[in-house]
This record gives C-alpha cells, structure tokens and sequence, in this order.
C-alpha cells in the first residue's frame, strides 16, 4: 500500500541484512525500505544513521494510533529502536523538544514533509476526522520553529 502522493520508489536494499531481519509484521521490511528510500536512512529524532548493524531501525507513526493517526507510508517514519521506545505517547513537538535538549538533532523539515502529505491525502479521500486537529495543530508548531 504505496500513498499516492509518494513517487513510486523502486525498492533498494538500503539497510544491513541483520536490520531488514529484525523488523518483524506484515510488508514491515518493505514499508521500512520505501520509508528509509522516501527519507534517507537516519533517526528522524536523532539523526543516527540507521542502516548499521549498530542502531536498530523501526518505523514509528507521526499521528500517533490513539490520536486517530491511520497505518498508513504517510504517517510513517524511520526511527532508532531508542528513540522509537523512550517517546512513548508525546506528541510529535513534544518529544521534538525532548530530543533537542539531549543534543540530538531532529529533522523538523522531514516531520512537516511527512505530515504535509498526510493532511494532502486525508483531503483528497476524507475520513480520518480524529487525526485532523493534531495534524494542523502539530504542524503549526512545527512550521513556525522552523522559520
Ligand atoms: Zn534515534
């Protein structure tokens, strides 16, 4: 299930074999190839490279579950097996600023990538009225650090 306002993306073995292993569920290894493709292979939150054998590479949903945030590329990022556990059920710029006052540098310009096309597909087919509000909500902070 490719979102349609993504390039198609050729796949490419982009990450260590003991990596793609350790990622486990249904289409998980290629959701985690199309994102780390999409993206480039870093920790949205920590900028570590996430294609060694070192760092372990998840993906994470930007609009959380229970923020109504749907299972879609759109709403998905590459994040280390850290980060990915120690956010928990922070918001996006919550953690953000979490990440930052532990030296880390998150990619804020990827967040509002990532979100922008999530709105730009919840507007073309509708539905997702839960996710809505933190959508324009976190993007609002997220545009407005950015500038
Ligand atoms: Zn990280």
């Amino acid at each position: 299930m490719v979102g349609k306002f993504f390039e198609p993306v050729a796949l490419r073995t982009c990450c260590h074999p003991a990596i793609i292993a350790a990622v486990t569920g249904p289409g998980r290894v290629e959701r985690l190839q199309l994102i780390l493709t999409r993206d480039g292979p870093t920790c949205v939150w920590c900028g570590r490279a996430i294609d060694t054998a070192l760092v372990r590479a998840t993906t994470e949903h930007v609009v959380p579950r229970l923020k109504g945030g749907p299972s879609w590329l759109e709403n998905e990022v590459a994040a280390c097996g850290r980060c990915n556990g120690r956010r928990g059920h922070r918001n996006l710029t919550e953690w953000a600023d979490e990440c930052e006052l532990n030296g880390w540098s998150v990619d804020r310009a990827r967040l509002v990538r990532v979100l922008e096309s999530l709105e730009a597909r919840i507007a073309a087919e509708g539905g997702q009225r839960r996710a809505r509000p933190y959508i324009t909500s976190q993007l609002r902070r997220l545009r407005r650090q950015l500038s």
